[in-house]
């Protein structure tokens, strides 16, 4: 079942995202602060997740590491920024998506640091989704850990059962910047991994401690999606909170699955949320199969 989410995640990256696509993709850099910066596909193309850069005489720290056929990309737009290696390479969840190009790195000389969960679940993925022994993390942590590098500290901690069972969020305090994996996307219907560990309360928790700890001045690195603030954070709390209670109603009323999608509660939400990998209709089916869980 496990390794049935792997493949048929990527599938769906593959068939939705990857497809329109030529072999082809550059990943591109932004830089957020100073020494910092956010790096995705150029050109529109799908890369994978949001990832981050900190670079710096001390070291260097990715944060995640896109799809697998980035990672020669990945590391020539490393290169352009810094003459110097990837140190510590941290990875916010197990998602192909963000974990692709993890041997590559490592084969780089990157140490991978990621929650005990994201080691498991790579360790007892099998077949296709089997991954090579240098792509598990070979640092992990429980609870949190903190880094202190280049004049930063970056606090790494883990949100228990939000978008997996093994997310992990990215809070540089001094430079207020935040990195959210995939507890965040900006502009988007998020979404929630029930088989691997997630759940929408769970979810909804991690959001609201990650408003809890930023202000407004707060430079937020989504999942996926543009640059964010604190109140794009709130907007997109705020949608799912409101989503899920018009989705509860309709499941206590007794309605089946498909008689909720027919009924479209999220009819409002769809112009700005809908996409082509979690559309208005998979994420209404996402919310009504969270309270059958
Ligand atoms: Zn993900």
């Amino acid at each position: 079942m496990k390794s049935r989410t792997f493949a048929g995640l990527a599938l769906l990256l593959a068939a939705g995202l990857l497809l329109a696509q030529d072999d082809e993709i550059r990943v591109q850099s932004t830089e957020v602060v100073p020494g910092l910066y956010m790096l995705d596909g150029a050109d529109g193309k799908f890369a994978g997740g949001n990832m981050g850069l900190l670079v710096g005489a001390d070291g260097v720290v990715l944060i995640d590491d896109g799809l697998p056929i980035i990672s020669a990309s990945l590391l020539a737009a490393i290169a352009d920024i810094t003459g110097q290696p990837v140190d510590f390479l941290i990875n916010t969840h197990v998602h192909g998506d963000h974990t692709g190009s993890n041997a590559a790195m490592h084969a780089h000389g990157a140490t991978i640091i990621a929650h005990d969960n994201i080691r498991k679940r790579l360790l007892e993925a099998s077949g296709d989704d089997a991954v090579a022994p240098g792509a598990l993390p070979q640092i992990t942590f429980s609870d949190s850990t903190t880094f202190h590098l280049n004049g930063h500290t970056a606090h790494v901690f883990h949100v228990q059962h939000a978008h997996t069972d093994g997310d992990a969020v990215i809070h540089f305090t001094d430079i207020n910047v935040i990195h959210t994996g995939d507890v965040m996307f900006n502009k988007l219907f998020p979404f929630i991994d029930l088989d691997s560990g997630g759940s929408v309360d769970g979810f909804l928790a991690a959001q609201t401690r990650i408003i809890a700890i930023a202000d407004e001045d707060t430079i937020i690195i989504p999942g996926h999606g543009p640059l964010a603030t604190r109140a794009d954070l709130i907007l997109a709390r705020d949608m799912l909170a409101d989503s899920q209670a018009r989705v509860r109603k309709l499941v206590d009323a007794g309605m089946s699955e498909d008689e909720i999608v027919a009924e479209n509660p999220l009819a409002d939400y769809h112009d700005v949320w809908s996409w082509g990998f979690i559309t208005t209709e998979r994420m209404t089916r996402s919310l009504v199969q969270s309270f059958k869980q």
